[in-house]
C-alpha cells in the first residue's frame, strides 16, 4: 500500500488487513519501489500524487524489476487520463474517493486473475528485440516495458501470434476492433504506425496493396 496520506494509508490497510491480506505501507515514491524489491509484494495498492517521485514513476521502475498486479488511485481528470492512457504497467485503477469495500473488492479480484495467470503456461511471442507476453498483456523491446495501448498490444500481438503471415486491413479491423462491416482501414494505419514508433518499424511489415505481417522471430 502506497500513499502519503497517513490517515488514508491506515484505514486502507486496515480494510485489507481484515480481508486477510499481509499490508506493508510506504508513503513516498523511492520507499515505495524499495519496499516491492524487498518484500515481493502479490500486488500494488498505488496512490498516483506522492512525495519523492510519483506513482506513475514508481509504477514503471517495479515493473521493470519483476512485473506485479498494480491498483493506481487517482485523483478525477487528468491524473486518470494519464494513468488510462499512458498505460505504465498499472492493471486497475480507482478514483477518489473510493469505498472501502470496492478497494477490497478490485484487490481480491486482481490477486484471483494473477494467481489464475500464474496457474497458465507462458506464452511469449518474440521477434527481434521485441517480447510479448500474452496472458500478462505486456511488452518489452529490449528488455524495456513499453507503454502500449490496449488496441495496440492486441494488434502487435495477433500479427506475431503467426509471424510472417499476411493480414488485410478488414482481417484487422475484424479480429483486433472486433469490426465486422470493414470500415476504417485509417484505423488499422495509424495504430500499425503507433506500434512501429513504440516497438520498432521492422516488427511489422508492409504488404503494399495488402496488408500488415508480423516480423519472424528469426529475422532478428
Ligand atoms: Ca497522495
Amino acid at each position: 500500500m502506497v500513499e502519503d496520506e497517513a490517515e488514508l494509508a491506515v484505514a486502507i490497510a486496515a480494510r485489507l488487513r481484515s480481508d486477510g491480506h499481509e499490508v506493508q505501507v510506504s508513503g513516498d515514491g523511492p520507499g515505495a519501489v524499495g519496499l516491492v524489491a524487498s518484500w515481493r509484494p502479490d500486488a500494488v495498492v498505488l496512490d498516483v500524487m506522492l512525495p519523492g517521485f510519483d506513482g506513475l514513476e514508481v509504477c514503471r521502475r517495479i515493473q521493470r524489476d519483476r512485473p506485479v498486479p498494480v491498483i493506481m488511485l487517482t485523483a478525477r481528470g487528468s491524473e486518470t487520463d494519464r494513468v488510462v492512457g499512458l498505460e505504465v504497467g498499472a492493471d486497475d485503477y480507482l478514483c477518489k474517493p473510493f469505498s472501502m469495500r470496492e478497494l477490497a473488492a478490485r484487490v481480491r479480484a486482481l490477486l484471483r486473475r494473477s494467481e489464475r495467470l500464474a496457474g497458465q503456461p507462458e506464452r511469449v511471442l518474440r521477434a527481434g528485440g521485441v517480447a510479448v507476453d500474452v496472458p500478462r498483456r505486456r511488452a518489452w523491446v529490449d528488455g524495456r516495458l513499453v507503454a502500449l495501448t490496449a488496441t495496440e498490444f492486441d494488434l502487435l500481438a495477433f500479427l506475431l501470434a503467426d509471424p510472417g503471415v499476411v493480414r488485410t486491413r478488414g482481417e484487422l479491423l475484424a479480429e483486433v476492433w472486433g469490426y465486422r462491416d470493414g470500415s476504417g482501414p485509417r484505423t488499422v494505419d495509424s495504430h500499425v504506425r503507433a506500434v512501429r514508433r513504440k516497438v520498432g518499424a521492422e516488427v511489422i511489415r508492409t504488404v503494399h496493396g495488402i496488408g500488415y505481417a508480423g516480423a519472424d522471430g528469426s529475422e532478428g
